[in-house]
């Protein structure tokens, strides 16, 4: 159940309150939201005189669900806006990870005339093997502002452990939360206190219901500003490196109100499959799209198979937007 308090609550005040209804929430922007189990079904009486609202829902997917907010989530992302009711599908493109100035300059260059506006790039990379390129750290967020500084790009880039967090909070327009990082409490909750947009990665193990169950304890710190990735679950196939749930897509974005983005690189783990997946995408009217591109995939430090070349990522970008506009979308 989610409750709206009356404005006149004291921080104080509603700390306790949450504390003695084993509630959480926040006050932010002229909001009191209080929020309890899903298990709750009317108003306790010790906080009837407090309230003047409520919500009951029928599973712990609350704040992110179409009982609480009918109107899908509008989030700011510098002057872009991902979500709402504009029309927009944004591209968010680059590298899987920055490995140098030459190489995201060529990347930036390349992105820029085609009017993409988000581009991508893991400086944090949690890799399956230690054995493998890390990531440049610190060093690539100096880098990736330097990008957005000389060419007004957007930058996401992820986080891999709560060590740095802050700091990608601090360099990133979206903080991107990877699929395996989608657990981790400190990550959610540095996450759930800033006003930073969040592109929040679905677990490749993960249930739809656990997926948007993760999302929550961004959203009930306060932090309104969350977007869904489904990037492929782990299934019997292994043809391909993950299977990109588009059924799960539909789901979430037929019942919750927060922006989806499809990632079809991860899922497909091979370029060749990567144009089709992203079209299937575009068609279902998707709010974003994470494409990993690189001047040189067959160098690429990491994720090298997937990873369109320029050629192949402008054949497949000009393919998409009469897809979009089949579905009353456009390509931004
Ligand atoms: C990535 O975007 O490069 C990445 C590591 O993604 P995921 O967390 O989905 O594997
Ligand atoms: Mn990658």
């Amino acid at each position: 159940m989610i409750l709206h308090l009356k404005e006149n609550i004291t921080e104080e005040h509603f700390q306790t309150l949450a504390k003695s209804s084993e509630g959480v929430g926040y006050i932010k922007d002229g909001k009191t939201v209080l929020i309890l189990s899903s298990k709750v079904k009317t108003v306790p009486e010790s906080l009837t005189s407090y309230v003047d609202e409520y919500f009951v829902t029928d599973s712990d997917i609350q704040l992110a669900s179409k009982t609480y907010t009918p109107e899908k989530r509008s989030i700011k992302i510098g002057s872009e806006t991902i979500g709402g009711s504009t029309n927009h599908t944004m591209m968010m493109a680059g590298p899987c990870s920055i490995e140098s100035w030459e190489q995201i300059s060529q990347v930036a260059e390349f992105l820029k005339p085609l009017g993409i506006k988000t581009l991508r790039a893991g400086s944090f990379k949690p890799r399956t093997s230690p054995y493998t390129f890390q990531g440049l750290g610190e060093e690539g967020l100096r880098l990736l502002g330097k990008v957005r500084e000389q060419y007004g790009f957007n930058i996401i880039t992820e986080v891999k452990d709560s060590s740095h967090v802050q700091l990608v909070i601090d360099h990133a327009d979206i903080v991107q939360i990877g699929t395996k990082a989608m657990y981790d409490q400190s990550i959610l909750k540095a996450c759930s206190i800033s006003n930073k947009p969040v592109l929040l990665k679905r677990g490749f193990g993960t249930t739809l219901q656990e997926f948007v169950q993760a999302a929550e304890f961004i959203l009930s710190g306060g932090n309104e500003n969350v977007i869904l990735c489904e990037r492929g679950i782990r299934t019997f196939e292994n043809k391909t490196r993950f299977t990109l749930d588009l059924a799960g897509v539909a789901y979430l974005k037929e019942f919750t109100n927060l922006p989806v983005v499809v990632d079809p690189s991860h899922a497909m783990g091979y370029r060749y499959g990567v144009p089709d997946l992203t079209r299937a995408a575009v068609a279902m009217g998707v709010d974003g799209l994470l494409i990993e591109m690189h001047p040189a995939p067959e160098k690429a430090k990491s994720d090298s198979a997937q990873q369109l070349n320029f050629d192949e990522f402008k054949s497949m970008y000009q393919s998409l937007q009469p897809i979009a506009a089949a579905v009353g979308k456009k390509i931004v």
